[in-house]
């Protein structure tokens, strides 16, 4: 998991323009909705143009042109485990804060209703592959044993405590008192469990990765960033055994060419008081080699957080 700068909203979803955009339609809408309590374990559902017919509930967020931005914001990969996504399949729109219903852990009841006011909220939107947006039995590998889990995050939006939890009023002042909502909003964001992309700027400190392709709670994190780091391998399934094969592949490569440029840096030592000509070449190829390495590291490429982390602490190694 990388840091992944956000991009502007996207125009279906923005709030005050004139005439009104699907999402804040949608968005008020559903606040009346569920500002009855009698519906609250019923489903949204938005009534279609001219009340002709009940349309799915929300559908601002899905729409093709919020899904083509979130896309390329993320580079076709997963929010969360970092795997392209494209090449085999459309790509989740994930709700963070889950939109119907939540749970602390997968299998437990479902609190209703969820964060209804914020399925249409830029911010709250990620772009995420089945296997770690949906609930699936999945093998988990802990280095030793695998085992068949059910995990995946679906409607898991795990707190340290209970106490500031968000809840359907919350929809209310979200429009109304933006200033009361923001002050609930970050008292529960600093009781979150889950590691966001978009919003924590640390989140790559947060793992590290073995050569197996297993990935585990870094070192020197405090008690609540220990728990974030495991509670998020666990709810996004990243110790599942076929991620960890795909990332042990790429540990492969970026180990191989790591080899390539210790042997591009002795050849250019090695000729350093040789020809001028000698010297430009080894230069040029220690410098192409170099540049092939780093190029793991970019936001666009499969598992940067893991390539950032096993080509840092190899030059690490070299400062004293
Ligand atoms: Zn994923």
């Amino acid at each position: 998991m990388i840091k992944v700068e956000r991009v502007d909203c996207p125009n279906l979803l923005k709030w005050n323009e004139i005439p009104q955009k699907e999402g804040e339609i949608e968005t008020r809408d559903s606040i009346l909705f569920f500002n009855d309590i009698s519906n609250h374990n019923s489903k949204y559902q938005k009534m279609g143009i001219r009340g002709a017919r009940i349309k799915e509930s929300y559908s601002a967020y899905s729409d093709k042109t919020v899904r083509k931005v979130l896309k390329e914001m993320f580079n076709g990969k997963c929010a969360y485990c970092e795997s392209k996504i494209s090449a085999i399949y459309n790509g989740d729109i994930e709700h963070f804060r889950p939109k119907g219903g939540y749970n602390d852990m997968s299998g437990q009841p479902l609190i209703n209703p969820g964060y209804y006011w914020l399925a249409s909220e830029w911010e709250n939107l990620l772009f995420a592959c089945p296997f770690c947006n949906q609930t699936n039995t999945q093998e988990i590998f802990d280095g030793i044993n695998t085992r068949e889990v059910v995990q995946g995050k679906l409607n898991q939006f795990p707190l340290l405590t209970n106490t500031y939890r968000l809840n359907y009023n919350d929809g209310n002042n979200y429009i109304n008192d933006k200033s009361e909502y923001e002050k609930a909003f970050n008292l529960e964001e600093s009781e979150r469990l889950l590691l966001k992309p978009c919003t924590d700027i640390d989140v790559e400190k947060h793992f590290k990765y073995d050569d197996l392709g297993l990935i585990y709670k870094n070192a020197g994190l405090n008690s609540l960033e220990e728990n974030r780091a495991e509670t998020s391998i666990k709810v996004y399934a990243l110790q599942r055994l076929g991620l960890i094969q795909t990332r042990k592949e790429k540990v492969i490569q970026i180990k191989a060419q790591i080899r390539r440029v210790e042997q591009a840096l002795l050849n250019y030592n090695k000729y350093l008081d040789k020809s001028e000509e000698e010297n430009i070449w080894f230069e040029g190829i220690l410098r192409d080699e170099m540049k092939i390495l780093k190029a793991f590291k970019n936001s666009d490429q499969e598992y940067a957080g893991l390539a950032r982390y096993i080509i840092e602490k190899y030059f690490n190694a070299f400062i004293i």
